[in-house]
């Protein structure tokens, strides 16, 4: 009896699919997700095409060029009358995002007639593989298939299906992949950042805008559609739960709207039950991810909410096997092999590969759409009551950058980086009062009555990280990333908080090229550059990749010096100064271990390459080392300096991600064009001891109390009155400690003047 059923059953779904609509299997040559295959992006992008050629349920749109100039492309999946009229949902979106210009009656009506609206965004971390390849074959079957819930969906839906938010790093992962398929290091992570500047970091991106692939989705999708829902799709490691999705856990920043975060409780919710219903184990809610920073969360301050899945990973595309004592023990929230409330079926180990991972996407895709679209009244009423709660923020009234400022340079920077996120700046055309204080003509005006007023707010104020334990009195319990993202602090401008409402004659201002661009501040005397190397081992460092990327924005040149470069030695013949990244040691000193990785690829800089440095120093060279880098030098050049906080644990010391304040010693050379005070972005860093006879100057030291500026901070008194910035004199030379990180994912502007200073000899 089944197989008569069957049949039929397979020749029905055949007559239904439009037979121009191409499989992903005819287009790619064999099943996407099949064991140890990888889908290109030119096949990716001209299946998509294809598609668009095929059916009237998909438009696709060229949204910009990634940062190595390939294609990226966004689907608009949705019924044929509906992407007929694609321009008034955008227009009905807009109206609904601004509550100002939009009265209730007239909302109420937009809603009647209008779509929800759901962006999903795919690998951004390209070694998180599966959901790239969700997406063709999501699409595919959102085109060909009809049951009712698809049909919901097309009906009272608009998907914008991005299949990638990094292209580049499809076409990494794939080239490295197929380079070591059958050799002992297939399923590796490629020995390189996928994404050229930011690597794994290209996703704290999203509140600076600094790559090409952030600032497209921005001003195409995100700041045009509103999406009601943005769900990012990512892969975690493989020995705990299967999937994660939210309810987050705490800390949920202050500035997220309410509604906003017990949406993404209740969609996370109901995906993680159909899920269950569907007989996928190991499903695990309200974990390991925190709702803290606009690094990651965009539309959580644009009215929109923010749902991520991650999914266990494979070996890249190769499948692998887990075993019952490989399942972790403890992770974040819960209990890898335990029940509990938020993790009922534990996975406890088999077979994994990528068609699993597709499965569990595929049901979490249908999910989250199918609820957008029966609550799609609810979601969109929801959605102009955030922005009417936003636009009527009355704590603090406005902030206020006056127009005096040390660095207008920076000043710009910061109104720039406001404005590319939607948020409304006005300029003063007279002098006005504010909170008993006058500002000149000219400065710049921030009110929070209007929809993004949360978004500035979070970039604008000094974040109060909560004290969060593993369990009272115990350890501090881990943010899921940093704690602090106050740009004034980061870039050295003037912003205040105004309380009390005030009168100021202004106008909107859109562009700030009044003020000079921010690399014209960084240009060397006398046009003489010095010849700058930037240190780049074989185990691919975000550091690295964001401080060529700053040098770059900024236009100082440099060379990338390989460890082979450094144990050639005569390096002082070629270079002024030698720049090592923020990273541990052990990857300068030893690299990738024999049989990690193909044969080139192991080792370090091992005692041979730390002579030719202390060559280079002697002979009069600049070793320029940044926070994590700094251990290696104290180590292996044996200077007379020590870290003060080596080997605390965090229960003593901790400084997850946060902004301190230091006191610059003024004279010093390395804190030229800088104040006395600054805030310097502390992220486990070295803290340095001068002993009393040795050869060190100090430039940066922390205060006595009150280190903590923005995020948080646990035991200061073993920072307080050490240093944070220190040169040592080697030979004719020198060997300049920087315990921070001064060009901080292209956020630290100020700081990243002591790292310009450090380059001249
Ligand atoms: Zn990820």
């Amino acid at each position: 009896m089944k197989r008569l059923f069957l049949v039929p059953a397979v020749l029905a779904a055949a007559a239904l699919a439009p037979a121009a609509v191409p499989t992903p299997e005819s287009h790619f040559g064999h099943a996407v997700g099949a064991d140890r295959t990888l889908i290109g992006w030119s096949q990716t992008v001209a299946y998509f095409r294809a598609l668009q050629a095929a059916s009237d349920r998909i438009a696709v749109r060229d949204i910009g060029r990634t940062t190595e100039g390939r294609p990226m492309i966004a689907a608009f999946l949705s019924a044929p009358e509906n992407l007929k009229q694609l321009d008034r949902y955008q227009r009905n979106q807009k109206r609904l995002a601004d509550p100002r210009v939009t009265p209730p009656e007239e909302a109420a009506r937009i809603i009647a007639g209008h779509k929800a609206v759901v962006m999903i965004t795919c690998s951004i971390h390209s070694t998180e593989v599966g959901s790239t390849h969700t997406a063709v074959q999501f699409a595919y079957r959102l085109l060909t298939e009809s049951n009712p819930k698809f049909d919901a969906i097309l009906k009272d839906v608009i998907l914008i299906l991005v299949p990638s938010l990094n292209p580049d790093g499809v076409d990494i992962v794939k080239s490295w992949y197929g380079r070591t398929l059958g050799t002992p290091f297939e399923g590796a992570s490629p020995p390189e950042l996928y994404q050229k500047y930011a690597g794994h970091d290209n996703n704290r991106d999203w509140y600076i805008f600094s790559q090409a692939e952030t600032r497209n989705v921005v001003t195409q999708l995100h700041n045009v559609w509103r999406p009601q829902i943005v769900y990012d799709v990512h892969q975690q490691g493989p020995y705990a739960s299967r999937m994660f999705i939210p309810p987050w856990l705490d800390p949920i920043d202050p500035n997220v709207d309410p509604i906003l975060a017990q949406s993404a409780n209740m969609i996370g919710t109901g995906m993680a039950y159909d899920l269950t219903a569907a007989g996928r184990k190991g499903v695990v809610i309200n974990a390991i991810y925190d709702f803290w920073t606009p690094a990651r969360h965009y539309q959580a301050y644009h009215g929109g909410m923010r749902i991520l899945s991650e999914s266990a990973s494979a070996r890249l595309a190769t499948p692998m096997v887990v075993r019952p004592d490989q399942i972790s023990q403890t992770s974040h929230g819960y209990l890898p092999r335990e029940r509990s409330w938020n993790y009922l079926e534990p996975w406890l180990g088999g077979e994994w590969r990528v068609a699993d991972i597709m499965a569990d996407q595929m049901i979490a895709w249908e999910s989250c759409l199918f609820q957008a679209a029966i609550r799609r009244t609810d979601l969109l009423r929801n959605f102009y009551a955030v922005n009417r709660n936003n636009a009527g923020r009355t704590s603090p009234s406005a902030f206020v950058i006056s127009s005096k400022q040390r660095d207008p340079g920076l000043t710009r920077k910061l109104l720039e980086t406001l404005a590319f996120g939607s948020v409304e700046i006005e300029k003063a055309g007279d002098a006005f009062q504010a909170d008993g204080q006058t500002y000149p003509a000219g400065s710049y005006i921030i009110r929070m009555q209007q929809p993004y007023g949360g978004f500035a707010k979070t970039l604008l104020e000094r974040q109060r990280y909560p004290d969060l334990r593993l369990y009272p009195g115990g350890p501090p319990r881990r943010p899921y990333d940093v704690t602090a993202q106050t740009l004034p602090l980061l870039m050295g401008v003037d912003v205040a908080a105004i309380d009390a409402p005030f009168e100021a004659k202004s106008t909107r201002a859109v562009s700030f090229a009044e003020l000079p661009a921010v690399n014209q501040w960084f240009h060397f005397p006398g046009g003489r550059a010095p010849r700058v190397a930037i240190y780049k081992s074989h185990m691919p460092q975000m550091d690295e990749g964001w401080t060529r990327w700053m040098f770059e924005h900024l236009g100082i040149a440099y060379t990338s010096l390989g460890n082979s470069g450094v144990l050639a030695g005569n390096l002082h013949a070629q270079f002024d100064a030698i720049i090592f990244p923020d990273q541990t040691p052990a990857s300068i000193h030893s690299g990738y271990g024999r049989g990690s990785m193909p044969e080139p690829l192991t080792g370090g800089l091992g005692e041979k390459g730390a002579a030719a440095l202390k060559a280079f120093a002697a002979e009069g060279g600049s070793l320029i080392f940044l926070n994590g880098s700094c251990d290696y030098a104290i180590e292996r050049l044996s200077l007379p300096v020590r870290n003060a906080v080596h080997g605390l644990s965090s229960r003593e010391y901790y400084v997850p991600g946060s902004l301190l304040n230091v006191r610059l010693s003024a004279r010093h050379r390395l804190a030229r064009g800088l104040p006395e005070e600054i805030a310097i972005w502390n992220e486990d860093s070295p803290v340095f001891q001068i002993p009393q006879d040795a050869a060190a100057a100090s430039v940066a030291r922390y205060p006595a109390t009150g280190l903590l500026a923005s995020g948080w901070l646990l035991g200061e008194k073993y920072a307080a009155n050490l240093h944070a910035l220190v040169e040592v004199p080697a030979g004719k030379g020198k060997v300049i400690l920087f315990g921070m990180r001064p060009q901080y994912r292209a956020q630290s502007y100020q700081s990243m003047k002591l790292l310009f200073n450090a380059l001249m000899p």
